[in-house]
């Protein structure tokens, strides 16, 4: 089972990735904690690259995708076909979010580099916390220093958000929608309840 995490920077993916990781563990299942970009040595050099540097659209796609396929090839196609449980923070749709809707790359490259990149592997079960811009920057203002991404303007995280929306909108059936709003208890509990209803 291949479970990924999205959301804007500071919807609360991490913090509840590690503790749905924790649960389906408890209940048996040999659970793989892993985020992109990253999740290998080399995409995580990727990574640094990514949140560091400013670089032109097209390169970003492309070095997005080569993590992505890296980690597909050494990390998740392997667990899956050795029947783990995958729990992926951040996938192929924030990069439509990001690049595609943020930062205005064409999506039709996108969907032919997802096609190539893939080979028509999705995820199973993708969990979109959705939080306001306003919700998110307030957390991530308390919590810590941003990286190149964060220092954006609240229109940007608003056509992320949008972006997240057609993607949610265009494969209903492998999206549950968490409103990330509220104390981490309540969301946690929501979760659950959309879990469960999973059978997870
Ligand atoms: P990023 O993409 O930037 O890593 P994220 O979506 O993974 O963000 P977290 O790192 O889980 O978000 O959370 C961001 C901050 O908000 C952390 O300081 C976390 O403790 C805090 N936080 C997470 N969930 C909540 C919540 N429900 N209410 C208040 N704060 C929260
Ligand atoms: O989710 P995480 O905090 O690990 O992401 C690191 C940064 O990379 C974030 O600021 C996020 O906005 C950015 N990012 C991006 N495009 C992606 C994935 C992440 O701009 N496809």
């Amino acid at each position: 089972l291949f479970i990924t995490f999205e959301g804007i920077d500071g919807a609360g993916k991490s913090t509840h990735l590690a503790s749905v990781a924790d649960r389906l563990r408890r209940a048996g299942r040999d659970v793989v904690q892993t985020r992109e970009p990253g999740g290998t040595a080399l995409a995580e050099s990727l990574r640094e690259l990514l949140l560091q540097r400013p670089m032109d659209p097209l390169t970003e796609a492309l070095l997005v995708f080569a993590a992505r396929r890296d980690h597909l090839r050494e990390v998740i196609v392997p667990a899956l076909q050795s029947g783990r449980t995958v729990l992926c923070d951040r996938f192929t749709d924030a990069t439509f979010a990001y690049q595609g809707a943020g930062r205005g790359f064409d999506l039709g490259v996108l969907a032919q580099l997802e096609r190539w990149v893939q080979e028509g592997r999705q995820p199973d079960l993708t969990v979109w916390f959705r939080v306001p811009p306003e919700v998110a920057a307030r957390r991530l203002a308390e919590a810590r220093a941003p990286d190149r991404f964060e220092q954006q303007p609240l229109e940007f995280f608003q056509r992320v958000d949008a972006g997240y929306a057609r993607r949610a909108e265009a494969d209903p059936g492998r999206f549950v929608i968490i409103d990330g709003q509220g104390e981490r208890e309540e969301v946690a509990a929501r979760l659950a309840e959309a879990l469960e209803a999973r059978g997870l």
